[in-house]
Formats: C-alpha cells, sequence, structure tokens
C-alpha cells in the first residue's frame, strides 16, 4: 500500500523534484524593542537552525513571521522562551498548504489544456503567463502590444505588455509585479490587470480617459529565473539567480539593488542574507533592464511595485526616516486608493512611508523611481497579513485583483489629472 501510494505521488507530481517542508511551520515572534530585535536576527542569522525571515524585523513594533524547519522547531522553541520573546504559529503545516496549491494547479493545466483557455483564478507557470500576454496583444492590437525589454540572469526574455492609444513619447506607467518570487499574488494579479486594462478600455471611463493621456508599461514577471525556480525547485525562493563568486549562496535581493543609497540600511552584504543587495547597484540585469527602459524612455510619471503579503500601500522613502517632499500628496493618494480598494470587499490596508510603516530598506525600486523625478511612487504589499502569507490560496487571486485594480486605478487616474 505504502508503495503504491508513493507511486501515485510520483506519478501525480511534476514538481516532485522540488524542496519539500514537511512538518515545518511559520511562528510570528512579536518584537517590541531594539534589543528584542537583535536577539531574533542573531538567531535567524546564527544558521544553526535554518530560519528564513517571511518578513524583516523592526523596532516598530510589527510582529515578525518566521519559518522554522521541523528539526528546528523545539530548540527555536526554547530560545524564544529563554529570551522571553512571544510567539504564535500562523502555519502548522506548511507542506500542507504546497500540496493543495501544487494539486490545484496540476487540475487547471489539465483544464486549461482541454478548453484551450487561461484560468486568471489559478497560478501559472513563467510559460503560461507570456503565452497569456501574447493572446492579450493578439486580441488587441491596436491598444496593446508586448515588448521585451531584456533578459534575465538565466537568459530568458523579460516581457512588459504596453497600453498605448497612440501618441510619440507619452507620459507614462510603470507597473511591475514579481520582482519578488515567491509572492506569486502579485504576478497572478499583474496578468488579471492586464487583461482588465484591454476589456474596459472603451467601457469604462476612467480607463477609457487614462488611456487618452497616459501609456501603461506593465511587467508582470520582474524576476522571471527566480519564478521558474519557485515552480521547479524551491516555492519559497526570493531573490534572483545569479552566482555569487566566493560564496556557496545563489542570488541578490532584486529589492534592495536599485541606485538609491544603495548598501544602505536594511540591506546585507552577506550574499547569503534574503535581503543581499548585490555587489553593485544594478548589478541584477533585471533590474538594470528596467533602469535602462526607463531611462531611455524618460517620460515615467508614476512607478507602482506589487508585492506581497501585508496589504500596505507605501511610498518613498524606505531608506530613510526623512520625509519625502511629495510626501503629503502621496499620502493623500494612497489614503484614497486604499479606501476605493477597501470599498469592494473591505479588505483593510495600512498607509505611509516604507521606512517608518515597515522597516528601513535601502536600493528599493520606488526609492529610486521617486529620486529621479518619478512623483508617484508606490508599493502594495498585497494580500494577506500572513493566515496564509506567501502561499495565498488560488481562490482569493481574483478577489485580490478585483480590489487591488480599484487602488491602482485611483493612483492612476490621479496621475492623468496631475501631469506634472
Ligand atoms: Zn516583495
Amino acid at each position: 500500500m505504502r508503495w503504491i501510494l508513493f507511486f501515485v505521488t510520483l506519478i501525480g507530481s511534476s514538481m516532485c523534484g522540488r524542496e519539500k517542508f514537511f512538518g515545518d511551520q511559520v511562528f510570528r515572534i512579536n518584537v517590541r524593542n531594539g534589543d528584542e530585535v537583535s536577539k531574533l536576527t542573531q538567531l535567524v542569522n546564527s544558521d544553526n537552525f535554518k530560519l528564513n525571515f517571511w518578513s524583516s524585523p523592526s523596532t516598530l513594533g510589527r510582529p515578525v513571521d518566521v519559518l522554522v524547519p521541523s528539526i528546528s522547531l523545539q530548540p527555536v522553541k526554547s530560545f524564544l522562551k529563554s529570551q522571553g520573546l512571544e510567539y504564535s504559529v500562523t502555519i502548522d503545516d506548511l507542506q500542507a498548504l504546497l500540496d493543495n496549491e501544487d494539486e490545484e494547479m496540476q487540475y487547471n493545466e489539465g483544464q486549461e489544456r482541454s478548453n484551450n483557455t487561461f484560468n486568471y483564478g489559478a497560478y501559472h507557470t513563467l510559460e503560461t503567463i507570456y503565452q497569456e500576454m501574447d493572446n492579450i496583444a493578439t486580441d488587441f492590437p491596436d491598444l496593446a502590444s508586448r515588448v521585451k525589454i531584456g533578459q534575465s540572469f538565466e537568459n530568458r526574455p523579460m516581457y512588459v505588455l504596453k497600453f498605448s492609444t497612440g501618441g510619440e513619447q507619452r507620459p507614462a506607467i510603470w507597473l511591475n509585479a514579481g520582482i519578488h518570487s515567491r509572492e506569486w499574488i502579485s504576478q497572478a494579479t499583474a496578468i488579471w490587470t492586464a487583461r482588465k486594462i484591454v476589456s474596459d478600455y472603451g467601457e469604462d471611463p476612467a480607463v477609457t480617459s487614462i488611456l487618452e493621456k497616459v501609456d501603461i508599461f506593465l511587467l508582470p514577471v520582474a524576476n522571471p529565473d527566480g519564478y521558474v525556480y519557485t515552480h521547479t525547485q524551491n516555492r519559497l525562493w526570493r531573490k534572483t539567480r545569479s552566482l555569487n563568486p566566493g560564496s556557496r549562496c545563489v542570488g541578490t535581493d532584486p529589492n534592495r539593488n536599485w541606485n538609491a543609497s544603495f548598501a544602505g540600511e536594511g540591506a546585507s552584504d552577506n550574499p547569503c542574507s534574503e535581503v543581499y543587495h548585490g555587489p553593485h547597484a544594478n548589478s541584477e540585469v533585471e533590474v538594470k533592464s528596467v533602469v535602462d527602459f526607463i531611462q531611455k524612455h524618460g517620460n515615467f510619471r508614476c512607478f507602482i511595485d506589487l508585492h506581497s503579503y501585508s496589504q500596505l500601500l507605501m511610498y518613498p522613502y524606505g531608506y530613510t526616516v526623512k520625509k519625502a517632499p511629495d510626501a503629503e500628496e502621496l499620502d493623500d493618494v494612497a489614503r484614497h486608493a486604499a479606501a476605493a480598494l477597501a470599498s469592494l470587499s473591505g479588505t483593510k490596508y495600512q498607509v505611509g512611508p516604507t521606512c517608518t510603516t515597515v522597516y528601513p530598506a535601502s536600493g528599493s525600486s520606488i526609492d529610486w523611481a521617486y529620486d529621479n523625478g518619478i512623483k508617484y511612487a508606490f508599493t502594495f504589499e498585497l494580500r494577506d497579513t500572513g493566515h496564509y502569507g506567501f502561499l495565498l490560496p488560488a481562490n482569493q487571486i481574483i478577489p485580490t485583483a478585483e480590489e487591488t485594480w480599484l487602488g491602482l486605478k485611483t493612483i492612476m487616474e490621479h496621475v492623468r489629472d496631475n501631469l506634472y
């Protein structure tokens, strides 16, 4: 019986080579001051317990989510108790969530193959997302085109969808998603958004009027190598897949690699860290490709980066507690966007500058955009608040995308009406 089960599991899963997380759990740990932050950082960095931060610690009083492998459960619990750190278990069976996600994906792939459709309420491989981008461009040739902006470290193409109703070098909006590969709801929301833009043009006066004045560029998978790796090797991979000479650890955090106070606070110079900033700014070809494209274009007014999770809508700065010169306007726009988002099903977002809302983070995309004259720079941290974390079930894709769209539209309308 055991062998039959084993065999069925083996042939039933095209992802059998992926890393397993049997018995692993996610802990939510309360940290209230600098002393507790350093105790926790020490624990995670010690490398003895093979822990992995799902959210970065800070002194702002936000709890920290940490993935704890099954073999480390007892020692980590003892450590936390001995240090007086309070915690709860947010995910008690990580592998069960992964198995569910995997089964749903495979079932859906079968359905899509036989119906020749793309199900927006499912997670997809890179190849399928690229194919759907092509389909959108083919279905709406006067409105959308698929543009290659570069190649990843492992030589995968990087595609954006350009939405334009004409005119040379109109002011433009950049929508970015999937820079952190494990944040699957971001890539899924992005491709849904692409279809929404083409469907609503000519139907929804807001979309129509936005596209009469500005072009939209949407990059649904900003880290294609990482994304493929989450499908084939490790679902929880965050960074790029570039090699680090002299280190056994792979990858750079592409959201610490932009030329905005590079290598400052909230980034690490250790290649094994999840927030490793890389050897120099723009060292990651995925980041460099976007930077080059935006600079060559020269007329971007808005840059929005989609991440998960935590339900936050943030604006510069991440690298300093200093207030951005446009902080009041950005805060106002963000509050309106968060209210529009919440109007659909009550999903609550917290709004504020990155550094004082979550934690300091240098070298991030929106700080680079802002410091390079792109005033309307925002980061969304999509659903949820930690119940599923990065493993948000597929049945939440469409509800997430629909509410996020209301927030995005609010921002884009403001950009339309305030083309500085
Ligand atoms: Zn992220």
